[in-house]
């Protein structure tokens, strides 16, 4: 899967400088305190394994040394609780006995899926099966009809290795029927279905006659995301993927009642691959692949959090530097803080290893990979609870394109993976991280989650809908706190011409856009100046919202254009302000930029352009001010650390006590170890008994402060919990 574009993202600045291997500890092998009680599948079985297996036969040595005894030995000995096996492949081979598919040759006769199913059963871990459906190189060799067909010219998620199957084909009823197969002959506890998505958009017969028949139209060749006939389409699409993956679901449960969880790591990817929040449903627990560090993984964790129906959900990210790279291995002080992101959120973590192409395993990478596990292992005991946050980011999947790609065929798109919805969320959850604000993430699937939260941020959201609009304008009635930049509740669709629907709530009226490819904020309020000093303005590299302030809004910020449009700028004649930049007009424009408004009980914040997008850290400075101006303290915690640090909190209620996790996400290692100091926010109707140091159990020092219990953390390089316990 292409994630290039989101993990350099979410990745940047945060794995650039990693490399350093670090001397292991003699760390203690988890396998010596492999318990006799088997941790209950799913709910405790956090430390899990998937090892690729996309190998094919052509060559009689392709996993012609297929050990089962070794290699689940092997597995077992590093620790790990529950191991996913390769039932097939995106190959399209079978490793298991069958009748339907086809088996992979250098089996002979042999099973290689039911003979780990054994020794797993022998070595206590709990078995799962891996399936690749959509992606099967022998369905699309041997039959062309069920092939994915792209419009003329697209190469999207096309490598020239992966053949890809159309759900919509009859390979529809053959997967059902194998995977009915699959999991009536063998005993295993859970299923993993790789995959689940339109890798391109599919114009074959059998898509294009579907759509004629539900829509009683052509599937459309222009992306356009204003014409009635795409949104369709667009929507037949995450119908049909739905569907498909509902009934995959049902047919497995119907012949087993087994865990189902299908690959989520769509959450974060576009449009083109149609797969909708709500394929949730269709899972016991959420989980996805990424590769993009420990910030892209928290925001993950964070979003699973709010959508999975099941806890614990499951992160997974490989142990080589990325799937295209079978050698490189993460240093030791990487991987630890990749996985610690998973007691950061009480969440399973599944380690992603490859096969050798002969069947075998390196040994030395488990020796490795076990004391990865030992260090976590110690922290599973203390996991759960809920999040204690007090903003909620809005994540939006419906407004994962690119506004300004369209109105052309899909093949001539170039930039189809560039969502500004997507990196605003990113760079929100990068400033509340770095300045320790406590939040969560809310979708367009669960935002009936966001009563738990004291404020919402809408991060430049295209895709809203009036029924959305009518929560967010309660809940600022009520008392909460919203901040919205960009285009956030504009109705392009109204028949009075584009509007805000929300802008009895922010304050302003919507009335076009302003401004080029450079535009400026300047500040019209002693306390924004003040932000942004020394400078005297704010940079945004794009044109902006134009607005009109309504009655009792307070203008914060005004937009001004640069001292020349910077599109005129020419040799000839030397038409520009300065022949590098395009400095900001002499006088600040008039347009409302920042805007403060009272709503209800609430209050809200209006900034005409996603300034939270990127990393520049006056911008994450004047955001995290905004954020603080319109919601009031206490907190649920704060904490005195290096921004390289996050904190998570979650209560126990149940237990009386919170769990806080501190983890630092430095880009260099060896990290250096860096101190902080928490406060724990404390209702007037408890009193803390005691604050204890994980997993060690070691007591610390406390006290009072305001509404707070506080307590210092010694320095630590990596994850450092604690449990508060109150009466
Ligand atoms: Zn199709």
């Amino acid at each position: 899967m292409n994630r290039r574009t989101f993990n350099e993202l979410v990745g940047l600045g945060i794995m650039a400088g990693a490399g350093r291997r670090h001397e292991l500890n003699a760390g203690q092998s988890p396998a010596a305190e492999t318990p006799a009680r088997l941790p209950k599948w799913p709910d405790q079985t956090y430390r899990r394994l998937l090892i690729d297996t996309h190998v094919p036969d052509w060559d009689p040595a392709l996993l012609a040394k297929f050990d089962p005894v070794d290699y689940v030995n092997t597995i077992a000995r590093a620790g790990f609780q529950s191991f996913m096996q390769y039932a097939n492949s995106h190959v399209g081979l079978s490793l298991w006995r069958t009748q339907l598919g086809h088996m992979h040759a250098n089996m002979h006769g042999r099973d290689y899926f039911g003979e780990v199913m054994q020794e797993c059963k022998r070595h206590g871990l709990h078995a799962l099966a891996y399936y690749s459906l959509v992606y099967d190189n022998w369905a699309f060799e041997h039959h062309p009809d069920w092939r994915i067909l792209p419009d003329e010219g697209s190469t999207t998620f096309l490598g020239g290795r992966y053949g890809v199957v159309c759900p919509n084909s009859p390979y529809r009823d053959h997967s059902l029927a194998c995977l009915r197969e699959l999991v009536g002959n063998y005993d295993f506890e859970g299923i993993f279905l790789d995959m689940v998505f339109w890798p391109n958009v599919c114009y074959c017969a059998h898509c294009t006659a579907r759509f004629r028949r539900e829509e009683g139209a052509d599937p459309p060749r222009i992306v356009d995301w204003d014409d009635p006939t795409w949104r369709k389409f667009q929507a037949a699409r995450q119908r049909w993927m739905l569907e498909f993956v509902q009934a995959v679901t049902r047919t497995i449960k119907q012949t087993r009642p087994i865990t189902v969880c299908h690959q989520y790591a769509t959450a974060y990817l576009n449009w083109v691959l149609g797969a909708p929040l709500e394929l949730r449903d269709a899972m016991d627990f959420v989980g996805g692949d990424f590769y993009g560090g420990p910030a892209q993984h928290s925001l993950v964790c964070k979003t699973y959090y709010g959508l999975t129906r099941h806890r614990p959900f499951e992160f997974m990210t490989s142990r080589t530097r990325n799937l295209h790279d079978h050698v490189t291995i993460k240093p030791f002080e990487e991987l630890r803080t990749e996985s610690f992101v998973a007691p950061l959120h009480s969440a399973a973590f599944l380690m992603i290893d490859a096969i050798n192409v002969d069947g075998t395993l390196n040994h030395g990478v488990y020796d490795f990979m076990g004391k990865v596990n030992a260090q976590r292992a110690p922290y599973e005991p203390f996991y759960g609870g809920d999040l204690q946050a007090d903003v909620a980011i809005y994540y939006d999947k419906e407004s994962f394109y690119n506004p300004d790609e369209q109105k052309m065929r899909f093949g001539q798109l170039r930039a189809i993976d560039k969502c500004p919805h997507r990196d605003a969320v990113v760079g929100l959850a990068r400033i509340l991280r770095e300045a320790h604000i406590p939040f969560g993430v809310v979708t367009n699937a669960n935002l009936d989650q966001l009563t738990n939260y004291r404020a919402v941020l809408l991060p430049t959201v295209f895709e809203m809908t009036a029924d959305q609009a009518a929560q967010f304008r309660r809940f600022v009635e009520a008392g909460g706190a919203l901040y919205s930049s960009g285009p956030s509740s504009l109705d392009r669709f109204d028949k009075a011409g584009p509007r805000f629907m929300l802008e009895d709530v922010f304050g302003v009226r919507f009335a076009g856009r302003v401004g080029t490819v450079w535009t400026y904020l300047s500040p019209q309020d002693d306390a924004v100046q003040k932000l942004l000093w020394p400078q005297d303005a704010l940079s945004f590299g794009g044109p902006m919202i134009k607005a009109e302030a309504l009655p009792g809004a307070k203008l914060l910020a005004t937009v001004t254009l640069p001292f020349v449009a910077p599109e005129l700028g020419n040799a000839i004649g030397s038409r520009f302000g300065a022949i590098h930049s395009n400095p900001p007009a002499l006088t600040p424009g008039t347009d409302p930029g920042i805007v403060l408004n009272n709503f209800g009980k609430g209050r809200a914040v209006w900034v005409a352009a996603p300034i939270e997008i990127g990393t520049e850290e006056v911008n994450a400075r004047l955001v995290a001010a905004l954020l603080r101006r319109v919601l009031p303290g206490p907190y649920q915690f704060e904490v005195d650390a290096h921004p390289s640090v996050e904190m998570t909190l979650f209560h126990q209620p149940a237990k009386r006590r919170w769990l806080t996790g501190l983890l630092t996400m430095q880009q260099q290692y060896p990290a250096i170890a860096v101190p902080a100091t928490v406060r724990v926010l404390v209702p007037a109707d408890r009193k803390v008994t005691a604050v204890v140091h994980l997993p060690e159990r070691k007591s610390l020092a406390f006290k009072t402060e305001g509404p707070y219990v506080r307590f210092d953390l010694e320095p630590f390089d990596s994850l450092s919990m604690a449990l508060v316990e109150y009466s």
